[in-house]
């Protein structure tokens, strides 16, 4: 009796750990969920010293398409914006060298490395010497590295973070040195838009140094065939869409579990929707990006809740679109006054250990970037 009872309980303990102990995906599946009150006791937190340090830029998001998405858009959380929860936000201007309404190149460029230069240049100065971005500095400092972006890989946001490029225009190029830079999280969209136009070199490190999973589906099964290996890992997400997103907030809990490590991370995410539908004249488009860019906060707030060792500053390189607000009950559609880029200041938000600096006032685009080299210095 005491051997079928033993035997049995063996039996259930077997079962019972296959059914439970298994921890339940590794990434969100369906909806990025957060209430209200779990955001503000985030936010609320008690933050130490930066050893993460984590940007998320809506490329072409201006105050107004954060004004508009917060009561207009569906899809939004119930209270709003988690976005507008951020208790220390200001706003940032963002001139380039050469014009006062700047590209993604230029701003990027500011961003990245705290120096203005010309529009279409990445990483580089004025004269066209290279700049230290921060990837390179972090890189030094001896932390991971993740860039992910929902555009294609030679965008000039993700190349001005980590590479130099007297011009935005030579996509080739920009994407053979991404590769060769071999950041430890690399997520964009388009397969072939980044293996056709590899060198030999790249091409070889391409195929043999990296782990690559061609589309999101295919993450879990690539990162379970190695999921111990230092190797960097290449992943193809679904790319920016005129409808809220749940992919760009999913990939980044992939990065964030995969960078994470004891000499901390730079992550710097890109939502460019904001951006892309703003030169299409797509309203609905531009503010669905907000959302999606939102739920991509939720997911990093998520992280810090258990890692307070990390910084999160939100902003944009630019806005695009001339977006005005309603007078009255005017259609969403007739707010986008341009299909181009303003000069309109950007907004800045912050979460994090000394980050009410950038609460309640103007800086620069530059001045961004100097707080966070400093985080990733440990100054
Ligand atoms: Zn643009």
């Amino acid at each position: 009796m005491k051997k079928i009872l033993a035997l049995l309980l063996s039996l259930f303990l077997v079962l019972g750990f296959s059914a439970c102990g298994e921890p339940k995906g590794w990434y969100t599946e369906g909806e990025i969920k957060i209430t209200e009150r779990q955001a503000e006791k985030i936010i609320d937190g008690e933050f130490t010293e930066p050893e993460n340090i984590i940007v998320i830029i809506g490329d072409g998001m201006g105050p107004n398409d954060i004004t508009l998405a917060e009561k207009n858009v569906e899809g939004v959380y119930d209270f709003g914006l988690v976005l507008n929860k951020i208790k220390n936000h200001g706003l940032a201007t963002t001139h380039s060298a050469d014009n006062e309404i700047t590209d993604s190149a230029a701003s990027g460029t500011a961003l990245s490395t705290g120096v203005k230069t010309n529009n279409g240049y990445i990483g580089k100065d004025t004269e066209g010497n290279d700049l230290k971005n921060m990837a390179e500095i972090a890189r030094e400092a001896g932390k991971k590295i993740g860039i992910i972006t929902d555009e294609d890989l030679s965008g000039a946001t993700p190349t001005a973070f980590v590479v130099h490029n007297i011009s935005r225009s030579n996509t080739a190029e920009l994407v053979n040195s991404m590769i060769k830079f071999k950041p430890d999280v690399l997520m964009c969209k388009d397969y072939m838009g980044v293996y056709a136009p590899l060198d030999s070199e790249a091409r070889k490190i391409f195929d043999s140094e990296y782990l690559v999973a061609k589309d999101f589906k295919r993450f879990k099964e690539t990162l379970d065939t190695d999921p111990d290996s230092e190797k960097p890992f290449l992943g193809f997400l679904e790319g920016f869409s005129t409808m809220p997103s749940n992919n760009l907030a999913q990939c980044t809990e992939v990065a964030l579990k995969r960078l994470k490590n004891d000499n901390g991370f730079f992550l710097m995410i890109e939502s460019s929707g904001t951006d892309k539908f703003g030169h299409k004249n797509n309203m609905s488009g531009k503010l669905n990006s907000v959302v999606t860019l939102d739920r991509t906060i939720v997911a990093v707030l998520k992280f810090m809740k258990n890692n307070p060792e990390t910084i999160l500053v939100i902003t944009s390189d630019h806005e695009t679109g001339g977006v005005r607000l309603p007078e009255g009950d005017e259609d969403l559609k007739d707010l986008l006054t341009l299909t181009e880029h303003t000069a309109t200041p950007v907004r800045v938000f912050a979460v994090g250990k000394g980050t009410e600096y950038f609460s309640g006032k103007t800086v620069d685009n530059t001045d961004i970037a100097k707080f966070l080299i400093k985080a990733i210095k440990g100054e």
